[in-house]
């Protein structure tokens, strides 16, 4: 492999046309809760809102209230352009456990601008999907040290409930985070994001702490089913600059690819081998790299949901074709049958580690 990369490298394959950046996302009303903005990081939120001239709104008290439109499709369009700073309550104080992907879930925000016809916050949250932002993230943080053991790496996910790049800008709310963690010797911080605008986290003292992973999957999975978000040469490129060495002007980042949600479409190996080929040439040079592979799921619940989302998705959510899995609460999902999750797992592992026999691969799910 070349060890002296250049800063970027656009793939030569790629017309101009594929290659946009996420619209930064510019909420049509923010709204404060009074608690929100006792909060010194709920004020430094409100500063940067009021810099970007978003319309504010401070609420007379803590609940959000009005949200909803005359039908579905009006409540999604008003929730997702709607930005809501509240504090956390103390049960986010209780952390969950969150495996494979890291031992505990930290939440920053619940809810995401973006649109992902398959989106996995779909059934989960309760309510309009707006996004709440939470204005007491340093207590967030200092409590993550009671979940700590000495000796040990813990690791927090950021990523469960919202994107964070995609929030960034209007909360600095992962930089925040990113900070933290690189002075916690015993504690890893992971994100997971498919924006691209990572330029302010690359001169963060991270400490090699911090996990940074973008989401990545076929292009056209990507461009049919991710409205809003970056598209995937960007995501590419935004990937190479956080792994590159800080000399090259990079953010020397360990990274991670989550390749997710993985779905048999029709031709899949061409366009999965071809996402493969190009992140291997975003990625020419060493450095700390894993991947999480993830297949395509539903439930009942989020199945629902989604139609009232995006009735027109041509997303495949067809129990019939599919195998039923339950957690250990009895939930019901639906993910691919056995004989094709093998199919895909073989192939996903092969040509992985045909690319990159280096990178681990932390789980296939
Ligand atoms: S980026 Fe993630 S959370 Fe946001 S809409 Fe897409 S799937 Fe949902």
């Amino acid at each position: 492999m070349p060890t002296q990369p250049e800063l970027l490298t656009p793939s030569k394959t790629v017309s101009n046309s594929l290659q946009h950046s996420a619209r930064l996302w510019l909420p049509k009303r923010v709204l404060f809760t009074p608690d929100a903005l006792q909060e010194p990081f709920g004020q430094q939120i409100y500063e940067r809102v009021s810099a970007l001239d978003l319309p504010i709104e401070i609420l007379k008290n803590n609940r959000l209230t009005g949200l909803r439109g005359k039908d579905d499709r009006e409540t999604y369009r008003i929730a997702k352009n709607t930005l809501a700073v509240v504090k956390a309550p103390p049960s986010s104080l209780r952390l969950q456990p969150v495996p494979p992907s890291a031992d505990w879930q930290m939440n920053l925000a619940e809810g995401c601008p973006a649109h992902c016809q398959y989106c996995y916050l779909a059934g989960s949250l309760q309510g309009p999907p707006v996004t709440r932002v939470f204005a007491n993230l340093p207590q967030l943080l200092a409590n993550t040290a009671s979940y700590e053991q000495p000796g040990k790496i813990t690791t927090f996910e950021v990523s469960c409930y919202t994107d964070v790049i995609g929030i960034e800008h209007l909360t600095g709310s992962l930089a925040e985070c990113i900070r933290y963690f690189g002075s916690r010797p015993d504690a890893h911080l992971r994100f997971v994001s498919k924006y691209d605008q990572v330029e302010s986290l690359l001169d963060l003292p991270h400490n090699g702490r911090t996990r940074a992973r973008l989401s990545l999957n076929a292009e056209s999975i990507a461009r049919r089913m991710e409205g809003g978000t970056a598209s995937v040469e960007a995501r590419l490129q935004a990937l190479r600059k956080l792994a590159l060495p800080p000399p090259l002007g990079g953010g020397g980042y360990p990274v991670g690819v989550v390749l997710a949600p993985i779905m048999p479409i029709p031709n899949w190996r061409e366009h999965y081998t071809e996402l493969l080929d190009r992140l291997a040439d975003a990625l020419d040079f060493d450095c700390d790299l894993t991947v999480e592979f993830i297949t395509h799921r539903f439930t009942p619940g989020s199945k629902t949901v989604l139609q009232e989302w995006y009735p027109n998705t041509s997303l495949e959510m067809e129990e019939a074709g599919r195998a039923e899995k339950r957690n250990k609460f009895g939930g019901l999902k639906y993910v691919y049958r056995p004989d094709d999750m093998k199919e895909l797992r073989t192939f996903f592992y092969t040509e992985w580690r045909r690319r990159f026999p280096d990178a681990p691969i932390l789980y296939w799910t």
